[in-house]
């Protein structure tokens, strides 16, 4: 997901790589403005870091227990009351800090994050400033979160107060690691709240030096927490009685296991999960800027991206030479070391997850899928990455709505094309999914573009761009793509409760 500043980022950077070798030998927990080593060892597995670039172990570390989970809770409710009495004004500028401290320090988070990640370091880039824009902006709302007052008969009168939940959980996905972690902190922490973050197993790294950079700008210990661990410590956290929040971003099927687990104690929850989104082109369109919205949305982070747009519908008329123009540009992206200025296609998470992608694509071959280009293991030329799990960018034409690599999330380089004729067809066909996270059209017909985005089932939708995130702008999903909206105002509404205060002015009036 990206901010709007993409070309900016390609700017070639000084290289600092001063991130500790703390970080790199173990990715501890971060409880109470301390780092410790996870210690319930005997209850959990072992968890093994792969730098995807180069198929090598980064570290080792183990998955917390109940123990360390109970640790971090803690830490975060004691953290809570002096952290909430604060006033929004103060909280903000503590954010503020963060966010300047951030830009001093974001080369070296970006490149954190490629070695955990293996996206393009331009991309974290664009990662770590949509962190700073998230501390920024929220603690810019800080001292504006304000409830009502609201005139009653008599003189009597109500007021509201917009207050803090507590503990909140995050818990996210590998593919943002360190953005879903500022997305998720920055609006929490500024509502008051306090929170314990658990990173992917596969991505431990980038929020745990987002921790200490928290920490050694002001923000309280106990405030912000970082536990380690597998889907099993995700559970503790999501099932402990002191939470009073999670924010989840993962997929479909752990986000039902985390809606059930919060029932229990009817705790509030934001579900981020993933999607099979449409991108409508119309032959009307401007056609170089629709390859390059095709593009956007489906390479970046070599696929790996929730909201991207991976059924590309063309209209019939256009489709050769959309094809030939996309085609075109994909074969000078180049593949390979993702620390390198050029790469603009770095490694996939893991060698299961890079065949699970190739897996779908051989699906969609024997289903009839026309593969034009791509969908291989790629083995770049320096002997340092060839055991990196690189895929080339692939296109598949001749799809059809039934195939498997067309319904499910392939969470990979992989676009399907398909063609349609009429508008109404094209709309029908792109509801006809359970997912409804995102969807785009291009179209120089603004009547049509506004109609045809009206009736998307789709929580962001994109006229004549795609894959852009302000910050102000809300993200969610519809169907079983998510509930409730991260970013914007949105984000503060689901980290604050409303408390109503009736004020009697008068005497009571009273039948007894
Ligand atoms: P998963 O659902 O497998 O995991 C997400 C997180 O949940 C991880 O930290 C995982 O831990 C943890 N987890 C796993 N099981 C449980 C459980 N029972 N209780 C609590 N936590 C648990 O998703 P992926 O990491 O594989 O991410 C890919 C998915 O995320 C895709 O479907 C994608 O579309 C979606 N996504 C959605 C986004 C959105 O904003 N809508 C953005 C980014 C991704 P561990 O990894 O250690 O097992």
């Amino acid at each position: 997901m990206l901010c709007p500043k993409l070309t900016c980022m390609l700017r070639p950077r000084p290289r600092t790589r001063r991130f500790s070798t703390a970080i790199l030998s173990q990715p501890l927990n971060f409880i109470n403005g301390t780092r410790s080593i996870p210690t319930s060892h005997n209850e959990t597995e072992n968890i093994t870091v792969f730098n995807p670039a180069k198929g090598e172990i980064i570290c080792e570390t183990v998955s917390s227990g109940s123990e360390d989970v109970d640790r971090a809770v803690q830490a975060a409710k004691n953290a809570f009351p002096l952290w909430s009495q604060l006033s929004g004004f103060e909280r903000g500028k503590i954010l503020l800090s963060v966010a300047n401290r951030i830009k001093e320090r974001r080369e070296e988070l970006a490149e954190l994050e490629v070695l955990d990640n293996g996206k393009p370091i331009w991309e974290a880039r664009v990662d770590v400033q949509s962190v700073i824009d998230g501390l920024e902006y929220n603690a810019g709302l800080a001292p504006t979160i304000s409830g009502q007052q609201i005139q009653l008969p008599g003189g009597s009168f109500a007021y509201t107060r917009r207050e803090p939940l507590g503990v909140c959980v995050g818990i996210g996905a590998w593919n943002f690691p360190v953005q879903i972690a500022g997305w998720k902190s920055a609006p929490a922490l500024a509502c008051g709240n306090t929170m314990v973050y658990k990173p992917s197993q596969f991505t431990p790294l980038s929020a745990l030096l987002l921790a200490e950079i928290y920490n050694e700008s002001g923000i309280p210990d106990g405030v912000f927490n970082v536990i380690q661990g597998q889907g099993e410590t995700g559970r503790l956290l999501t099932s402990h009685h002191d939470v009073a929040k999670v924010s989840f971003t993962g997929s479909v099927p752990t986000g039902k296991k985390i809606m059930a687990d919060c029932a229990g104690d009817i705790k509030k929850i934001t579900l981020e999960l993933g999607g099979k989104s449409p991108l409508i082109i119309f032959a009307d369109c401007n056609i170089d800027n629709a390859v390059k919205g095709a593009m956007l949305a489906n390479f970046m982070t070599q696929g790996e991206v929730c909201s991207n747009g991976t059924r590309v519908f063309v209209e019939q008329s256009i489709k050769d030479e959309f094809l030939e123009k996309l085609l075109d540009k994909i074969k000078d992206m180049k593949i390979g070391d993702p620390m390198a200025e050029d790469t603009m296609v770095g490694a996939m998470i893991s060698k299961e997850h890079m065949e699970k992608v190739l897996g779908y694509i051989e699906g969609a071959k024997l289903q009839g899928a026309n593969i034009l280009c791509g969908g291989e293991r790629v083995y770049p030329e320096d002997p340092s990455l060839s055991n990196g799990y690189f895929l080339s960018p692939c296109v598949m034409d001749n799809c059809t709505d039934d195939m498997t690599a067309v319904q499910e999330e392939i969470f990979g380089p992989a676009m399907a094309v398909l063609t349609f004729e009429t508008e109404e067809e094209v709309i029908k066909r792109a509801n006809a999914t359970k997912f409804g996270l995102a969807g785009g059209v291009f179209t120089s017909d603004l009547t049509r573009g506004h109609r045809v985005i009206a009736n998307l089932q789709s929580g962001t939708c994109f006229i004549n761009n795609y894959n852009l995130y302000p910050i102000e702008m809300p993200f969610g999903g519809y169907k079983q793509s998510g509930l409730g909206r991260e970013l914007g105002t949105s984000a503060i509404d689901s980290y604050t409760q409303t408390k109503m205060v009736y004020v009697e002015m008068g005497d009571v009036d009273c039948p007894y």
